[in-house]
C-alpha cells in the first residue's frame, strides 16, 4: 500500500473505511470485478464474482480519500 496522498503527496494518511449502514448489509463497502450487470428486478447481478473491501484512507492534509481493493471477501 501507499503511504503518500495520491492528491497532494504528504504522507499523512490515516486508515478508515466507508460504512454501509443499509438493511442487511455487513457495515463496509465492497468493490465487485466486472462491469455493472443488472438483473430482472434492477439489482447488480454478484454471483460469482470477485468482492474486495474497500479501504479509505483519509489524508489529514487535503483530506482526500485515498482508496484501496486489497482484501478480498
Ligand atoms: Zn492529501
Amino acid at each position: 500500500m501507499q503511504n503518500k496522498c495520491a492528491a497532494c503527496g504528504a504522507a499523512a494518511l490515516e486508515p478508515g473505511f466507508i460504512m454501509d449502514s443499509g438493511q442487511s448489509a455487513r457495515g463496509f463497502t465492497a468493490w465487485v470485478q466486472g462491469e455493472l450487470e443488472r438483473g430482472i428486478f434492477g439489482g447488480a447481478r454478484l454471483m460469482g464474482r470477485p468482492k474486495y473491501v474497500i479501504e479509505a484512507h483519509r489524508c489529514t492534509q487535503c483530506y482526500y480519500l485515498n482508496q484501496y481493493a486489497r482484501e478480498q471477501v
